[in-house]
């Protein structure tokens, strides 16, 4: 019986518990042994009684909970090699012979190098005996699916990321609740976001709520951007404007990579601009509470589908990831969305703002 092990791993996102419960119930659904790897990474370099048995009831309730009920963490450990070792050795002493990752940009690559690396972490734990011949026979394909959890929706190769819908939601709705005070005073509110290196919840809670100026990592303002933004927000408010909202994402920068910070665009809100300004981060509250109906249904719809990919995969086959393209649920391979996600760090990096633009997709233009 295969047995396969599910883990969330990387910054928490709504919709990941829903993923967890997917996987667990198809994988039993389907007559195979379900397992939970708690705290992410560091659960496999641990191992014993962080690879937890699942069944059905373990996860009743789970589609609506917020966060990650198996943990997540950020492990220093799986990043070397002697920890991606452990990890290997308890896994096979687990009988682990297929792994659904939920996590973001970092866990997937994390996971493309575990793929990369499995056949000589094999031959390691072989010629010191920690595995037997036969168990490195028996496991020399690594069987990884990815699922792409993450608030930023920062994967390439997918429309979007379980829990960036949710996140993007809560976002709105926190920017609803400052518009109102914002109006009453006729205030600017300078709004920082999350998003890491990614400008998606930035750009759509811009779009979706009608914000004065958007700053994100992709496409930086022009190089004059302090006069840029102050000749469109008095424009605003010559048109009878009573309130005035920048966001700003927490990568933000301008095109010399120069971090751009809620408190510099303040400073030019209420000196040159004169307005009574204030700063609100939203903080930890973008990625709490309950996940969305979209993303119940992307994190149940994907889960069924990482079981099914992880029952097809044949050695030999490259790893894939589970996306949303165009609303179908499509098997991607994992290696080029990673390096095509790495691509837009590069670009960023260089300078190439064209490309990165390019690389994360039409809306990130003007
Ligand atoms: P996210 O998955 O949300 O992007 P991180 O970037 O923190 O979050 O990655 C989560 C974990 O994945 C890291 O703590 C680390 O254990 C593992 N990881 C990330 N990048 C790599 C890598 N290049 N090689 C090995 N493990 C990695």
């Amino acid at each position: 019986r295969k047995r396969i092990a599910v883990m969330t791993s990387g910054g928490d996102a709504p919709g990941m518990n829903g993923a967890v419960r997917a996987v667990v119930r198809m994988t039993l659904q389907e007559n195979c042994e379900a397992y939970a790897v708690m705290e992410g990474y560091q659960g496999l370099v641990e191992g014993g009684d962080w690879i937890k048995q699942m069944e059905w009831a373990d996860v009743r309730g789970w589609l609506s909970e917020g966060g990650t009920l198996i943990g997540t963490a950020r492990c220093q450990d799986f990043r070397e090699r002697p920890g991606r070792l452990r990890a290997a050795k308890n896994m096979i002493e687990k009988g682990i012979n297929g792994l659904v990752i939920c996590g973001g940009d970092g866990s997937l690559t994390g996971a493309d190098t575990f793929r990369k690396e499995w056949p000589s972490l094999l031959s390691q734990l072989a010629s010191s005996k920690e595995i037997t011949a036969a168990e490195q026979e028996e496991y020399k394909f690594l069987n990884i699916v990815g699922l792409v959890g993450s608030i930023d929706n920062d994967f390439a190769d997918t429309d979007a990321t379980i829990g960036c819908y949710s996140s993007l939601g809560r976002i709105c709705e926190a920017v609803d609740y400052i518009d109102a005070t914002a109006f009453s005073h006729q205030r600017a509110f300078v709004i920082e976001v999350m998003g890491r290196h990614c400008g998606w919840l930035a750009l759509m809670a811009g779009v979706s709520t009608g914000a004065d100026y958007v700053f994100i990592p992709e496409n930086p303002p022009p190089e004059d951007w302090e006069a840029h933004m102050c000749d469109i927000i008095k424009n605003h408010r010559a048109l009878g404007k009573r309130k005035t909202i920048v966001i700003v994402a927490e990568g933000a920068h301008d095109r010399d990579l120069n971090k751009i910070s809620p408190t510099k665009v303040k400073d030019l809100l209420s000196g040159p601009l004169k307005l009574d300004t204030r700063i609100t981060t939203l903080g930890h509250v973008q990625r709490g509470g309950q996940a969305c109906a979209y993303d119940r249904q992307m994190s149940t719809l994907q889960g069924v589908e990482a079981v099914r990919a992880v029952l097809d995969a044949k050695p030999g086959d490259a790893s894939h990831f589970i996306s949303v393209v165009e609303n179908k649920i499509v098997r991607k391979p994992l290696l080029e969305a990673v390096a095509t996600t790495q691509a837009v760090a590069e670009a960023i990096e260089n300078k190439d703002f064209d490309k990165a633009v390019s690389l994360r997709g039409d809306e990130f233009k003007e």
